[in-house]
């Protein structure tokens, strides 16, 4: 090894699993990656993704410096000039027209963030905006809705106990190549290999099959959009069949008589026509879901972006209590999390649970969800005039107009905003439009902790990992720049004392927990625990924070021993606190301290699905699917992962493409009542007929990117198609599955 080389190891912030990274470094430059097989929760697995982080890292179209409009086009500034613009730009609409004129998009990739997740939260309560919109509503937000109301909290969401199941029931995911999704489990393959090597069975329920399908023990097509009604058959059943016992989550449930009224009339027969699973099928799975002792069901993405979302979501879990698998071994397990989470916070076993609905949106009054509004409702309060009109917006880490419903919109709307500023690592279709852009960093320049993911991980697991590299010069840390730009909104100024603002965040953070009476700090001096946290600052004194009053923490010498951040980065491969535990009753936080089986607002949509009952079938709809080398919208300039045969295509049955004329490898016209789109053709017997399959997050086809690579490989924007009008009422989740298309053979642009 030359003297100049280092290995470093950095959690991979690419997708949920949180993969432990072997880095080689020579100066500047990655000079190789592998998995860190010391990591105790990944053990050596990396799929092709975190290898491209090393690509991602050199990607010379990666922003390196603030860009600032002028004259029309955008051109390199300093950050003072930046910020100044931003003053002078921003600060007037504020002004003139309140704080919620300005509209603020937080991307996926915030999530994956600590400093985003962190300091976003800071910005957005210096703006005081009632217009919050992210990316959870084209993704999650049923399932969040669904769990709040069941459990108490926002993240209450139960995961499968893959590593102990003998059973995986699974709808809407394809973890395969996701690698898992409100599941965080490094090599996801490689555990679900695992469990039917030890004899359990994995059974799929997707319109197509997958490559998660294609491993399991049995997969069945299902009719897009209709998950809750085959769920409902389950649910059905148990109670038909008297196979519903939950054992000792009985004394701690409520509702039960209420769900099982409401499932009366879903029998497997009923529900067979609607979703195309036959009854006899479903009174199967569900009698082996009652009889195997330890049994999970799971439902992703699939489940969430349809009409039902909610209703889908939520069913999962009432099937996972019903047969008695809720938070018990190998079945669905709740996550203890090192930084705390709204379930270890707050009194055991009791809470203030969930509200929403407190307002609503100024176009088409659709009601809030935890804070936020509907991302299909942007473009919307952009366009329409009036008091409370969107005229500027802050993106962070997004690109809406391709996840959007309707995009095509959204992108006419952002060009007609009084002002954009954008703090992102790429010149991409959505921040086109701004008329300043932040640069962020490279994931190696910065320290990274799963504050999101770890609480959704399949051990209570922490890692820590120390940047690789330092900041550039001419760049600036992300917590930094939001800090910045809180700085602004709150009228301090482009000059705000960074210092100043960043010890206000902490103190806060502190006198909360201070005066909180299960904390382990309550009655503490703020100023002792600050002198505590020093000399650290930034994210990582809010993270020490968290840590050591978190459920392992020392608690500040409460618990000698305890986790601290010091104790996290001397253990560079990780802290695993062991598989996950009971934690039922003294997780929930409803406000019964019971898990609510059937909330009023779920029970009460229930209506709506019964009306839809007898719904006939869309004789063509579109889905979406996920790529192993994909990851919504943002890994497509490299090229790493988007060599070969081309992702972007429409997989389409032989027998639809017989009758709609189109030839493998021809050019399909798709139309829905939003807009239509070109696309190739690829024919499969993998999907169900009826049903055609075009991934989302391409159409890099825009003018004034700065994308070089994605742009020779653009693909197209499925989400033109989708309706930004049609959501699931309970989450405002936006319809991306089943949208009901027309197709006809085209002639190719080009
Ligand atoms: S599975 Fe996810 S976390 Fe792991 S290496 Fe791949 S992209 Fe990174």
């Amino acid at each position: 090894m030359s003297p100049t080389e280092r290995i470093s190891y950095h959690a991979c912030p690419l997708c949920e699993a949180t993969c432990g990274l072997e880095i080689r470094t020579r100066g500047r430059d990655v000079i190789g990656i592998r998995g860190d097989e010391a990591d105790v929760f990944s053990r050596g697995f990396i799929c092709p993704k975190g290898y491209a982080v090393k690509e991602l890292d050199a990607d010379p179209d990666r922003l390196r410096t603030p860009l600032v409009r002028r004259n029309g086009a955008l051109q390199p500034a300093t950050w003072d000039e930046a910020f100044a613009e931003i003053d002078r730009r921003l600060t007037p609409i504020i002004r003139d027209h309140g704080r919620d004129a300005v509209a603020v998009y937080l991307g996926n990739p915030s999530a994956h963030s600590l400093a985003l997740g962190m300091y976003g939260q800071v910005l957005l309560r210096a703006l005081g905006t009632k217009n919050l919109y992210t990316a959870s509503t084209v993704d999650q937000m049923p399932k969040q809705v669904a769990v709040g109301l069941m459990f108490g909290t926002v993240l209450s969401v139960p995961v499968p106990d893959i590593d102990r199941t003998d059973y995986l029931l699974m709808l809407g995911a394809d973890p395969f190549v996701s690698n898992g999704s409100l599941l965080t489990a490094p090599d996801l393959p490689g555990r679900l290999r695992a469990l039917k090597k030890r004899g359990g069975k994995i059974v799929v329920i997707d319109p197509r099959r997958s490559r998660t399908a294609s491993e399991a023990s049995e997969h069945h097509f299902i009719r897009p959009g209709t998950d809750a009604y085959f769920l409902f058959g389950i649910v059905n059943t148990l109670f038909g069949e008297r196979l519903a016992h939950l054992g000792r989550l009985a004394e701690h449930t409520v509702g039960v008589d209420e769900v099982e009224a409401v499932a009366r009339p879903f029998t497997p027969e009923v529900v067979a026509v609607r979703c195309g699973i036959d009854a006899a099928v479903i009174r199967r799975l569900a009698r082996e879901l009652a009889r195997v002792e330890r049994a999970a069901v799971y439902g992703r993405i699939g489940t969430c972006t349809q009409e039902f979302g909610t209703l889908a979501s939520w069913l999962v879990d009432v099937i996972n209590v019903l047969t008695g698998h809720l938070d018990q071994a190998g079945g669905a397990m709740f996550t203890k999390a090192a930084s705390g989470s709204p379930h270890t916070r707050g009194t055991p076993g009791r809470g203030k649970g969930v509200r929403f609905g407190r307002r609503l949106s100024r176009v088409r009054n659709a009601p809030e969800t935890y804070g936020e509004l509907p991302v299909a409702c942007l473009a919307e309060e952009i366009e329409t005039p009036g008091e409370g009109q969107v005229r500027a917006l802050i993106t962070v880490a997004g690109n809406p107009v391709l996840s959007n419903p309707n995009g095509a919109r959204l992108d006419r709307a952002l060009a007609t905003l009084d002002f954009m500023v954008s703090l992102d690592i790429y010149l991409n279709e959505t921040t086109r439009h701004a008329d300043v852009i932040l640069p962020g960093l490279s994931a190696l320049e910065q320290s990274h902790y799963d504050l999101a993911l770890r609480q959704l991980a399949i051990r209570n697991v922490a890692t820590y990992s120390a940047p690789v590299f330092d900041v550039p010069d001419g760049q600036q840390p992300e917590w930094q720049t939001l800090l910045r730009l809180a700085g602004i909104v709150s009228g301090q100024g482009a000059q705000a004392d960074i210092d100043a603002l960043d010890g206000f965040v902490a103190l806060q953070r502190i006198e909360h927990d201070v005066t909180s009476p299960t904390s382990p700090i309550h009655g503490r001096e703020s100023g002792d625990i600050m002198a505590a946290l020093a000399p650290r600052r930034g994210p990582e004194r809010l993270l020490d924070l968290m840590l050591r009053t978190g459920p392992y923490g020392d608690g500040f010498g409460v618990k000698p021993g305890g986790l601290t951040l010091a104790a996290l980065e001397a253990q560079p491969h990780g802290i695993d606190f062991g598989p996950l535990e009971p934690r039922i009753p003294e997780m929930l936080r409803t406000p019964s301290g019971k898990i609510e089986l059937a909330p009023e607002p779920l029970i009460a949509d229930v209506t709506r699905l019964r009306a839809e009952l007898e719904r006939t079938a869309q004789p063509m709809v579109l889905i979406g699917r996920r790529d192993l080398r994909s990851n919504n919208s943002w890994m497509h300039n490299l090229a790493v992962l988007v060599k070969g045969k081309p992702r972007c295509t429409m997989l389409c049955h032989p027998t639809d493409a017989s009758r709609l004329r189109l030839a493998d490898g021809g050019q399909a016209r798709v139309t829905s009542g939003s807009d239509t789109i070109q696309v190739a053709v690829e024919l499969t017997d993998a999907i169900m007929p009826g049903v055609v399959s075009i991934p989302h997050g391409w159409g890099h086809d825009s003018p004034g990117t700065r994308l070089r690579v994605a742009a020779a490989h653009a693909g197209v924007n499925s989400n033109r198609l989708a309706d930004e009008c049609a959501l699931d009422p309970l989450s405002g989740n936006a319809v991306l599955c089943g949208i009901p298309v027309t197709i006809e053979p085209a002639i190719r642009a080009d």
